[in-house]
């Protein structure tokens, strides 16, 4: 295997954890992953693309809907692992050239997780290479893909038309953020909360690296933003919503802001989900504000069961949920927390955190 493009991962400074540790040799950081491991690849009818699927995050999100991606391998499960640059390369240019894909009219990779800022060099790796593949099958001279097999890519006439899309929380360092923003033509970037106490608990990461990131990718590059997004949790992220809106509004009206129903995941597993109603009146508030691209997507058809002290104390509800699930640090700061190698909340089977009489 040929580990130079991972060198840096041997004194990994790619998120603001800074945890400064070799991940090659058994280090284990804020996100606790070592080499980049793939989950699964699938494709995405909605995005016509072809995702790649990373396995960690430097968050310790209270509703993740993939914590046992996000959260390997204290999650338990095992997945696909490591696999070559080049031979993701390869699988990447076969399933682009499947009948499936052309019927679906893919042309789009996209990278999610987990978090998949924090496997940097390996996605430059992927791409870099890829792109050198798809301009090699182009000029037609004969790569070595050519020699497997692989002819043509009908579907895409130059690499520039291959859209590489990355799914992200923001909590990169800036010098990252302009690496991948460099390898991605579109992020569908996350804002999961403004205020940082608010952010912190909900994460266990402080706001500010995400909003710096986000104002730095919507001022310069503004045609990359596909998306920004918020899950909305009743009663714990309601609030924050008007703050987000408020903030992309005063960078650009016209960024898409999309507003996304939390269901019930990880250690919210008993909170209640947003109505239609809710996520409705949510994104007129966004509108009121001055946002011209705003709407949202899903809700719970039976409607949320808030009690009256959920909606009046966030902060404390989420307290309560987290000390359900096992964790008791408060204010709640993952990066600094002597746990975080073996984080009681992470280890708990959701359903076995049961709710209150
Ligand atoms: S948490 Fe960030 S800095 Fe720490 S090892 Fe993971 S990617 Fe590197
Ligand atoms: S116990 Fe520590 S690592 Fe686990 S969620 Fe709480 S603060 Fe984060």
């Amino acid at each position: 295997m040929n580990f130079k493009y991972l060198k840096e991962l041997k004194d990994c400074h790619l998120c603001p954890w800074d945890c400064g540790i070799n991940r090659l040799d058994g280090g284990k950081g804020v996100c606790r992953v070592g080499m980049p491991e793939v989950a699964y690849t699938n494709f995405t009818e909605v995005l016509k693309s072809y995702s790649i699927t990373l396995l960690g995050c430097s968050f310790f999100c209270t509703y993740c809907n993939a914590y046992r991606i996000s959260q390997y391998p204290e999650s338990g499960w095992r997945y696909r692992g490591y696999v070559d640059p080049p031979a993701l390369v390869e699988e990447i240019l076969h399933a682009f050239k499947s009948q499936y894909a052309q019927d679906m009219s893919v042309n789009k990779l996209s990278f999610t997780g987990g978090e998949p800022s924090i496997h940097t060099p390996y996605l430059e790796a992927v791409v870099g290479l890829l792109n050198k593949e798809i301009s090699g099958l182009e000029k037609q001279e004969s790569p070595p893909l050519e020699k497997q097999g692989i002819s043509q890519m009908e579907s895409l006439e130059s690499p520039h038309q291959l859209d590489v899309g990355l799914a992200t929380n923001g909590f990169i360092t800036r010098k990252t953020m302009e690496r991948l923003s460099r390898i991605s033509s579109y992020f569908n970037f996350e804002i999961k909360a403004y205020d940082t106490e608010l952010h912190q608990a909900l994460t266990g990461a402080p706001s500010e690296p995400v909003l710096e990131n986000a104002e730095w990718l919507a001022r310069k590059h503004p045609e990359k933003i596909r998306v920004f997004r918020t899950v909305v949790i009743p009663g714990l992220n309601q609030e924050e919503i008007h703050k987000i809106a408020r903030f992309i509004q005063e960078i650009d009206p016209s960024i898409h802001y999309r507003l996304v129903g939390f269901r019930p995941h990880f250690m919210l597993y008993y909170h209640p989900a947003p109505t239609r109603s809710l996520m409705q009146e949510l994104v007129e508030d966004c509108k009121k504000l001055g946002l011209k691209n705003v709407d949202y997507s899903g809700y719970h058809p039976g409607g949320s069961q808030m009690t009256e002290q959920m909606s009046n104390n966030g902060l404390k509800t989420l307290y309560h949920h987290l000390n359900r699930a096992g964790c008791y640090r408060k204010p709640r700061n993952c990066g600094d927390c002597p746990e975080n190698h073996h984080c009681p909340a992470v280890i708990l089977e959701p359903w076995t955190n049961l709710p209150d009489d």
